[in-house]
């Protein structure tokens, strides 16, 4: 007996002195949080990116701090804070029964001290590791004074969204520094680490004001706030900032965060990239409104993406209708997502044909033909239900039938086309020629916005590809500049090819007969635009360019649900239309023309024959051709059935 009264007094007493061992300052020392600032080209805040690991956290001092928050996280989490010495012996009775009752470790009753203690260790949830929790506490409360306690817990403690500590909190629910914090304001915030994704006030807004007033009238009952305070509080309206404000251009920062390996970032203090934040606001606008009057078409997104052509840097990019939308998937990003580009891919296919001699005046066949592609047999129809016989090559990619695609594309071949594709930055067809088969001229590849985007945008360059430019500057935290990511420029057709693809497709007339006249296509200065929707309609296209901007949208559903009816016409070209408009305002261009290259000639075919127009044809069109590949002999077939109809 005696013996077990002395080893128990050895044990207590060796516990009480351990108690008087030094706590680390280097574990109280503020969390060195490394903070990346996304910014637009003009140096507006786009996102503040803090370390994954460190969320967002200012180390604030008390006196920096609203009394009201203060006393309104004593109120919430350990109203016996100032009596206790680091473990509230009660609340533990209380949690003890709670957790026999129940035969596991269900309530912590943690004092906001032990709470100190967890985010320092992140200890397990057992027993032994509780009372190891609550040997740390004992030290801590030891080493430090309450008010160094609590500056710890309100420095240290999650608020959710991502931010740690009371300032960076503050500043996101309400932008304001803690120090100015009201009554209300500061029990909404004393009440969310509790569980800051159960009262996330962004999702859950009512749920988190129930526990504001449940804290207010703790507070009431412990006589740290008057009736006449907590009934102001009560009353007062809680003006939440609206996340959208704090996390603007969504998707184009998660993009230019996915170009930055995570290892790079702790180097990294601000980035200043090519977005035009006033343009991005509009296009987010016009995006809504597109959505919004495609509802009754089961239409739940769209995107857009911008390039300035000369330096090929993205002005604005928008991924979905809501970012914040999780009913629609806003957080996907329509500009990166894989999608069948429908006709969207045939101007290369065309292009190819012209570099290969074929010219704008070439007859091809639209006539029913079947075809294998993906491994499945089908018989390739134009959007018009219609098949056209001999068409000029202009008119087929103009009015985008089908069968002329696919006839060019056998004569070409699918490998030369796929090839051509993948040095043009379509790095998502990663699949082999025999896989696509000739379907790949009607998009039965994936691809995405992006790549289309930087494809397009060739044309316009004279036939130079070069990938997209982001970055304007990037600094790291010693405040010096980085090297930044320089693409390499590379010739992939040449500019009388380019010229010719974009001469067909400003052709407001050869589209008339798949599209009809005046359609929203039409634009008042010149604008090359290609439209293409993917089978079963679940996607539709609109991409094209002037001289100075390349655009791309998409318009669907993530989901994969078809939408209904949507053509290029009436689904995206509406918003491309809204969008160029948009640009054209801003910038008040003086020479809204493409420039023409060397090399082209002009020459006078007939309509029916592609070959030159002679005195018994119906009409003479005039045509473009590369020196040399313009035809070479005047029309027999006119002539022909002239001398048959005498
Ligand atoms: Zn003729």
């Amino acid at each position: 007996m005696k013996i077990i009264v002395i080893s128990l007094t050895i044990i207590l007493l060796v516990l009480a002195l351990s108690l008087y061992i030094p706590f680390s300052p280097k574990l109280l020392q503020p969390a060195s949080v490394v903070s990346l600032r996304i910014l637009d080209r003009n140096g507006y805040l786009l996102r503040e990116v803090l370390s994954d690991k460190e969320g967002k956290s200012q180390w604030v001092s008390l006196k920096d701090i609203s009394p009201n928050l203060i006393l309104a996280t004593v109120a919430a989490e350990d109203s016996r804070f100032y009596e206790h010495w680091g473990i509230d012996t009660r609340a533990i009775l209380r949690a003890i029964l709670q957790n026999v009752r129940a035969r596991k470790v269900v309530s912590g009753a943690s004092t906001l001290t032990q709470q100190v203690i967890k985010s320092i260790h992140h200890f397990p949830r057992d027993w032994f590791w509780k009372f190891v929790e609550i040997w740390h506490a004992l030290r801590l409360e030891v080493s430090l004074s309450k008010d160094e306690i609590i500056t710890q817990y309100l420095n240290r403690i999650p608020y959710g969204n991502q931010t740690f500590g009371i300032n960076a909190a503050s500043w996101l629910y309400f932008d304001k520094p803690p120090a100015h914090l009201s009554l209300a304001e500061a029990a909404l915030l004393a009440g969310l680490p509790r569980g800051p994704s159960i009262y996330n006030p962004y999702r859950y807004f009512l749920r988190a004001k129930k526990r504001q007033q449940e804290i207010l009238a703790r507070m009431l009952s412990k006589g740290v706030v008057t009736r006449e305070e907590y009934r102001r509080a009560l009353e007062e309206p809680l003006n939440i900032i609206p996340p959208q404000l704090s996390f603007r251009a969504p998707h184009f920062s998660d993009f230019v965060l996915s170009r930055i390996p995570l290892k790079e970032r702790q180097d990294i203090s601000s980035i200043r990239t090519t977005l035009d934040i006033e343009l991005q606001k509009d296009v987010e606008t016009l995006v809504k409104n597109c959505v919004e009057s495609l509802k009754e078409w089961k239409v739940t997104n769209a995107a857009v993406l911008i390039m300035d052509n000369e330096k090929r840097e993205i002005l604005s990019l928008v991924g979905s209708a809501d970012f914040f939308d999780s009913d629609h998937n806003g957080q996907v990003s329509g500009v990166t997502a894989l999608r069948q580009p429908g006709s969207a891919l045939k101007p290369f296919t065309y292009a190819l044909a012209l570099e290969q001699g074929m010219n704008p005046a070439t007859l091809i066949l639209d006539a029913q033909i079947r075809i294998r592609s993906n491994g499945i047999d089908y018989i390739p129809r134009n959007y018009d239900g219609k098949f056209h016989g001999l068409v000029r090559l202009r008119e087929a990619l103009a009015s985008s039938y089908n069968v002329s695609a696919i006839r060019v594309l056998q004569r070409i071949g699918v490998e030369s086309l796929l090839g051509r594709l993948k040095k043009l930055g379509f790095d998502s067809l990663s699949k082999g020629a025999d896989y696509y088969g000739l379907g790949l001229t009607l998009g039965g590849g994936e691809v995405t916005l992006l790549e289309l985007v930087r494809a397009y945008s060739m044309f316009t360059n004279s036939g130079v590809f070069r990938k997209e430019k982001i970055f304007l500057e990037i600094n790291d935290t010693q405040g010096k500049a980085k090297l930044l990511p320089e693409y390499s420029s590379l010739r992939l057709f040449s500019p009388q090819v380019s010229y010719i693809i974009t001469d067909i497709l400003l052709d407001n007339d050869a589209r008339i007969p798949a599209f009809g006249a005046g359609s929203v296509l039409c634009l008042p200065f010149p604008c090359a635009v290609k439209t293409g929707t993917s089978g079963n309609f679940r996607d539709n296209w609109a991409i094209g360019y002037t001289p100075h901007y390349t655009v791309g949208v998409w318009v669907g559903n993530f989901d994969g649900k078809p939408m209904r009816n949507v053509s290029g016409v009436s689904g995206a070209g509406p918003l491309f239309r809204d969008t160029m408009l948009l640009l054209q305002k801003r910038e008040r261009i003086a020479n809204p023309n493409f420039p023409i290259p060397e090399g082209l000639i002009e020459a006078y075919v007939c309509p029916r024959s592609g070959m030159l127009a002679g005195s018994s044809c119906p009409g003479r069109i005039k045509e473009i051709f590369i020196k040399g590949t313009e035809p070479g002999e005047y029309c027999n077939l006119c002539s022909a059935v002239a001398s048959f109809t005498l």
